[in-house]
C-alpha cells in the first residue's frame, strides 16, 4: 500500500472548540467545532464551562514525530487525556496555520495564504474573548508569526527575545491566574529543525525542551488553578520532513507536513 494517509478532522476547527468550551459564541468565520473536544469538556466538568484555556503551541511538531518518538511524549500523554489527529492547512508554514487555528477559518477566508505575518483583520479568538469581557495573553518571541499577525488587540502580549523568558512569563502567569486564555509559543523546535534536519539531536533535544515545558505547565496549572476548570492543549500548527543537505523544512500538501496530533488535558475546579 502507497497511498498518502491524510488525517480527516482539520486545525480549522479548533478555534470554536475553544470558544465553545469556555460558553462563548464562535469566531465569524469559524468552521465547525471539534465535538469530541466540546464533549471531553462537558464530560470533565460536569456540564459546567471552562473559564481558563492554556494553550502551548509548540512550531511543527509532526504526528510522524510523534509516532516514531512517543517515548519523547510522556509528559504529554500523561497530562492529557484526549488526543486526536488532526490536518494542518495550507501552505503548511507557521502564520497560515496558527491564523486558522485562531481564527476557525481556512486561509482563503482568514486572508494569510503565504508565508506573511500581517496583523489579522479576521475575527479571533482573542475577540470573542475580549467581546465577552474575558483576558486573552499571548506569549512570544519576537519576530514569529504568534507575536504579529494577532496584534492591535485590547489584550496582553508579552514578546522576548528569547524562549526562556517567553516561558518563565508563562509560568508567572499562571500563579498569577488573572487571564482567562493564555497561548504560548514555542519555536525552538522548527528553528532547529530547519537547520539540523527534523531528527537532528538539536532538533530532538529542542523536542525533549517543549515537552518537558509542557510538563512544568500542567504542575503549575495543577496547582494554581484549583478554582477553576482548566483545559490545557498541546497544539503545534504543521508538521516538517526532511529534505536534502541534512535540513528541514514544511509547507507542503505531503502527509509529514500536514498530519498532526493535538493533546488536550481538562482540570476541573476542586474547590
Ligand atoms: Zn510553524
Amino acid at each position: 500500500m502507497d497511498e498518502m494517509i491524510f488525517n480527516t478532522l482539520s486545525i480549522s476547527a479548533v478555534s470554536s472548540a475553544i470558544t465553545g468550551m469556555m460558553g462563548l459564541p464562535s469566531t465569524h468565520l469559524a468552521e465547525k467545532p471539534l465535538s469530541s473536544l466540546l464533549k471531553a469538556a462537558d464530560y470533565r466538568f460536569g456540564r459546567e464551562k471552562a473559564d481558563r484555556v492554556f494553550m502551548y503551541n509548540p512550531d511543527a511538531i509532526a504526528l510522524w514525530l510523534f509516532q516514531k518518538y512517543t517515548h519523547m511524549f510522556e509528559e504529554v500523554l500523561l497530562n492529557t487525556s484526549l488526543a486526536i489527529p488532526l490536518a494542518s492547512v495550507m501552505p503548511s508554514v507557521t502564520p497560515v496555520c496558527f491564523a486558522t487555528m485562531y481564527t476557525g477559518a481556512f486561509p482563503d477566508k482568514h486572508g494569510i495564504t503565504t508565508y506573511t505575518k500581517p496583523v489579522l483583520k479576521t475575527d479571533t479568538v482573542f475577540d470573542v474573548l475580549i467581546r465577552a469581557g474575558r483576558k486573552p495573553a499571548i506569549v512570544s518571541t519576537s519576530g514569529d508569526s504568534i507575536s504579529m499577525i494577532f496584534l492591535e488587540r485590547e489584550m496582553d502580549y508579552f514578546i522576548y527575545e528569547t524562549e526562556g523568558e517567553a516561558n518563565e512569563k508563562a509560568f508567572e502567569l499562571i500563579e498569577k491566574d488573572k487571564h482567562d486564555l493564555i497561548v504560548l509559543y514555542n519555536g525552538s523546535y522548527d528553528s532547529r529543525m530547519h537547520k539540523v534536519a527534523p531528527e537532528g539531536k538539536e532538533a530532538l533535544q529542542a523536542l525533549s525542551e517543549n515537552v518537558k515545558t509542557f510538563g512544568k505547565i500542567s504542575d503549575l496549572i495543577k496547582t494554581n488553578w484549583t478554582s477553576h476548570n482548566c483545559v490545557l492543549a498541546f497544539a503545534p500548527d504543521h508538521g516538517c520532513h526532511e529534505i536534502d543537505a541534512g535540513c528541514g523544512s514544511h509547507g507542503l500538501y505531503m502527509p509529514q507536513d500536514i498530519n498532526i496530533m493535538h493533546f488536550y488535558g481538562f482540570y476541573p475546579k476542586k474547590s
